[in-house]
């Protein structure tokens, strides 16, 4: 059967004393066509070490136990914890872990297939990228969150979080999975990407500085550089005359141009920069 009723998914439920918590993000993937779909994204292959976070019912955790060839799955909820170990209760490459994906050591894996709690989405993601030697992640996010990750410079979805990801990673949009595919059924639409690590183009000479930058000037997308720069420099304390010596200092940026149309390129560069005018003294230390 490639749907689970409403009528089995709260026997389950019952059967483990789960009432689904918004807090933390249960509403439980029903279809198992869809489930299955997400599983091939992620192309799992005989040296694949997969994780999932969040295994709930488990729909999409069958899939990848049968596909991966090692398989962790981090779950916070005790009563999920208890019947996901009795349904893989005989499967030895399945290992579950019990606890807050947020804390738990992540263990060694190159692939990460999940349906997130959104509430946790940018935490997760951000420590997915900077904490696992990822190969590939197929990951299933909030519609508007998802949309935020594939955004193109200049469009109305490019935004601070676009820039810190786009940093780290390539996310490319595999399908969006309708609310009553759940249960229950969410409020918002739901939206699954390939996400992988950028390996090319340009990196900052100094990514603390990098990041601090884009923080302090992506309050104000849709002002022009010239204009976000001297409030960052304003709110830090720093005299905003530098805002010249930033922007002569960097070739082939505007200040006239909106902050939002700036691509990882300009905005490296202008970060490149301010570096070179701390070294030299010449801007206050971030
Ligand atoms: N993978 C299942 C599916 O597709 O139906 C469940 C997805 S559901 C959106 C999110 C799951 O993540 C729930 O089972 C929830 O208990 C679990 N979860 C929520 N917060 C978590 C956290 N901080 N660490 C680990 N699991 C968490």
């Amino acid at each position: 059967m490639i749907l689970l009723s409403n009528r089995e998914v709260l026997s389950l439920l019952q059967k483990y004393s789960v009432i689904p918590d918004k807090k933390r993000g249960q509403n439980f993937l029903k279809d198992r066509y869809i489930a299955s779909k997400i599983v091939d994204a992620a192309r799992i292959s005989k040296n694949d070490r997969v994780l999932e976070i969040g295994g709930g019912l488990g729909v999409l955790s069958q899939w990848l136990a049968r596909d991966s060839p090692k398989l962790y799955i981090i779950e916070i909820e005790s009563g999920l914890v208890r019947m996901l170990r009795d349904v893989f209760s005989d499967q030895e490459n399945v290992n579950i872990i019990e606890g807050d994906a947020l804390k738990v050591e992540f263990p060694k894996v190159n692939k990460v297939v999940a349906n997130l709690p959104y509430s946790i989405s940018s935490e997760i993601t951000f420590r997915i990228l900077q904490e696992i030697d990822l190969d590939l992640a197929v990951l299933m996010y909030q519609k508007e969150f998802a949309e935020r990750l594939v955004a193109e410079p200049g469009s109305r979805e490019y935004s601070r979080l676009s820039v810190d990801f786009q940093y780290f990673a390539y996310a490319e949009k595999v399908m969006d999975v309708p609310s009553y595919a759940f249960y229950p059924e969410p409020s918002v639409e739901s939206t699954v990407v390939k996400i992988r690590m950028r390996k090319t183009g340009v990196f900052a000479k100094n990514e603390e500085v990098f990041f601090k930058f884009i923080r302090g000037v992506y309050s104000y997308p849709n002002k022009q550089l010239r204009k976000a720069l001297k409030i960052w420099l304003k709110n830090i304390g720093a005299d905003t005359n530098q805002v010249s010596l930033v922007l002569n200092g960097t070739k082939g940026v505007s200040g006239k141009e909106r902050l939002r149309s700036l691509n990882q390129e300009k905005l490296v560069a202008l970060s490149d920069t301010i570096s070179d005018l701390i070294t030299r003294g010449r801007f206050p230390p971030l």
